[in-house]
């Protein structure tokens, strides 16, 4: 959009705190796990995992690292063959960071962490903070989009209806009343009745 229609600069959305990117795994495997649909894995060290997010904002050592895991398979069978499973893994990192050996290190590490070898691994895909920025316009590549601080609560949030273009609605997790499926959801609600109400007026 072009500087002179947009209601915040650069520096506005510099100084904002984003929420983290992350590092996701799709996983195929060629046998059975005994494990349940979701996961947690919470490494000894993961204080230094929670530092690298909102801290130094640095690619955590992989030994650190606390992890989501869905075995999707678990609960739906046709993701795939009966004999196999099909997973996700969700690895928090910082929003901002760029680096493709790095992203394959901590998804191969926490792969490994979890399943203990990887032989039978027969598909592995990769998407970090870099694709989160190309597919999807997500600024830094953060994830979540911009964090719930205090200081980025209600009113403090950028707001749904711009402020030089008149016609021009915001929605989504950079906006109220923030982020998560529900609360996009009622983002949308919000804008569609503030809409309603501008055309009456
Ligand atoms: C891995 C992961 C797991 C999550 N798990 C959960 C969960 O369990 N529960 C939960 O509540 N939330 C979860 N979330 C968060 C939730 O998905 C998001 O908060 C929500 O989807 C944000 O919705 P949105 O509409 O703001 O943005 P998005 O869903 O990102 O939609 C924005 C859309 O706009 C498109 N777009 C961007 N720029 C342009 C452009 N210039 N022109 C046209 N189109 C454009 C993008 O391609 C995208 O399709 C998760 C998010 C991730 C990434």
């Amino acid at each position: 959009m072009p500087h002179n229609y947009r209601n915040f600069s650069p520096q506005y959305w510099e100084e904002k705190t984003l929420a983290p990117s992350a590092v996701l795994a799709y996983v195929g495997l060629r046998r059975k796990l005994d494990v349940p649909h979701h996961n947690i894995v919470v490494n000894g060290k993961w204080e230094e995992h929670f530092n690298s997010l909102f801290g130094q904002k640095r690619w955590p050592p992989p030994s650190s690292i606390s992890y989501y895991v869905s075995v999707r398979s678990k609960s739906d069978p046709t993701v795939c063959p009966e004999d196999r499973e099909a997973l996700f893994f969700l690895i928090p990192v910082a929003p901002g960071l760029r680096d493709r050996e790095r992203e394959l290190k901590l998804a191969w590490w926490a792969v490994q962490d979890f399943l203990g070898e990887v032989e039978d691994v027969e598909f592995l895909k990769v998407f970090g903070p870099e694709d989160f920025e190309r597919d999807y316009h997500a600024y830094m590549g953060t994830a979540f989009g911009l964090a719930h601080t205090l200081s980025q609560t209600a009113s403090l949030r950028p707001p749904l209806r711009n402020r030089r273009l008149r016609n021009l609605y915001h929605v989504g997790q950079y906006t109220h009343p923030g982020v998560g499926v529900p609360m996009v959801v009622i983002s949308a609600q919000l804008v569609s009745g503030l809409i309603l109400k501008n055309q009456k007026n």
